[in-house]
């Protein structure tokens, strides 16, 4: 069965977007995924076709209705098994281990909120996972749908060519990777690292694993002190 990604937004015509191009607008069109942009005004009931109102307990701003977004979420995916998500600046953090959590199996049902959000009552009614791109608010969730949707497609299955595989890349093994150089050999004074060129693939690869190692250290030591083992290690030094 094809990966979908299904994308619940008052905004539809904003999809493909980026994802219409390079890598991700190739595999979608040799169909190797599939994308489905539904618009959640089209299961507002009333004349105006109104999809939000007030906050109940007041407030600034708008709250998108859980009656109409029930309606667009059963339309859309009556009965399927598959992930309900909510992209949600107070979700759980994507990180590469969901996302690849997400590549396997059916896709996604996506949730695209707009406003100040969503009525609490559709989350729990339909079982939404929050899901947040980071710490900081965007005007709405399409833009975050996107970046999820995008590093799941690339690790589907004949995405990525053979030699792009994901395996070398940052979070694959808890770390960052470490840098790339490419022709010239030299820029503007500085050189590649000798033992890049030294064609000993075994000293590349060590060089390559201690880069890597030394900058989650310095920019991510939160990545690095979850790293399994790390805390035996820094007991050990510790005592
Ligand atoms: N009032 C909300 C709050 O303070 O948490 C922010 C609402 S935001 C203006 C509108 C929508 O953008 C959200 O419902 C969500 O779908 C999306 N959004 C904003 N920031 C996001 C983030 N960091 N990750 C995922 N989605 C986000």
């Amino acid at each position: 069965m094809t990966w979908r990604a299904t994308v619940l937004t008052l905004f539809p015509d904003m999809f493909p977007g980026p994802l219409g191009v390079s890598l991700a607008g190739k595999a979608l069109a040799s169909g190797l995924w599939s994308l489905e942009a539904r618009d959640i005004r089209d299961s507002a009931t009333d004349r105006h076709r109104s999809v939000d109102d007030t906050p109940a307990g007041g407030g600034p701003g708008m709250v998108l209705r859980a009656d109409v977004l029930a309606a667009a979420i059963d339309a859309a995916d009556a009965g399927q098994d598959r992930p309900h998500l909510l992209m949600s600046p107070r979700g759980r953090p994507l990180t590469q281990s969901l996302v690849a959590e997400l590549a396997v199996g059916p896709g996604p049902l996506i949730v695209c909120g707009r406003f100040e959000g969503v009525d609490q009552r559709v989350i729990e009614a339909r079982n939404l996972e929050e899901v947040s791109i980071g710490d900081y608010v965007l005007s709405g969730g399409e833009i975050a749908a996107m970046a999820l949707i995008d590093a799941c497609v690339r690790l589907l299955p004949g995405v990525m060519g053979k030699q792009a595989s994901g395996e070398d890349e940052s979070f694959s093994e808890g770390l960052l990777e470490y840098p790339q150089f490419t022709r010239p050999q030299e820029f503007e004074g500085r050189g590649i690292p000798e033992i890049l060129i030294s064609g000993d693939h075994a000293k590349v690869a060590a060089w390559r694993k201690a880069e890597a190692e030394a900058l989650t250290r310095v920019r991510r030591p939160d990545l690095w002190a979850a790293r399994p083992g790390q805390n035996a290690t820094k007991n050990k030094t510790d005592g």
